[in-house]
């Protein structure tokens, strides 16, 4: 859990350096840093549920609601199957897309 968590806000200070610094590949790492950052939290999340065994679901002891809270991220701002198209786009501008025709 601990190494996620290392990981992700990693990932967020890189992406932070190239929004700073107008890097072109700014735009792909903030929206690797919502996907992923997302789907680890929702695993740490995960992990804290079961470690706290059957207290872990209990309304009283507040664990299920970081699980709860974490889901809405996998689907807020773009769901993490569409940041994955995103992510393609900001990388391949040029070609991504090009053989599912134009957006609607
Ligand atoms: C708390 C919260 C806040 C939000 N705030 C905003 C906001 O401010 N502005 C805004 O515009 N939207 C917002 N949304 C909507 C969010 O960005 C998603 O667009 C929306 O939840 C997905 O639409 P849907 O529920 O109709 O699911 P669907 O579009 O039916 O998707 C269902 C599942 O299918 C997948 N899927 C859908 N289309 C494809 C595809 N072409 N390829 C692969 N997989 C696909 C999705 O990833 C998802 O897992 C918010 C959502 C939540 C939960």
């Amino acid at each position: 859990m601990a190494t996620k968590l290392a990981a992700v806000r990693a990932l967020i200070n890189e992406a932070i350096r190239a929004v700073d610094a107008g890097a072109p590949d700014a735009e792909a790492l903030c929206v690797m840093v919502k996907m992923y950052a997302s789907e680890e939290i929702f695993k740490v999340c995960q992990h804290a549920v079961e470690l706290h065994g059957g207290n872990g679901i209990m309304l009283e002891f507040g664990i299920e609601k970081l699980l709860r809270d974490a889901s809405l991220f996998l689907h807020r701002d773009a769901t993490v199957d569409i940041s994955r198209f995103k992510i393609v786009k900001a990388m391949f501008p040029q070609t991504a897309g090009i053989y599912a025709g134009p957006e609607k």
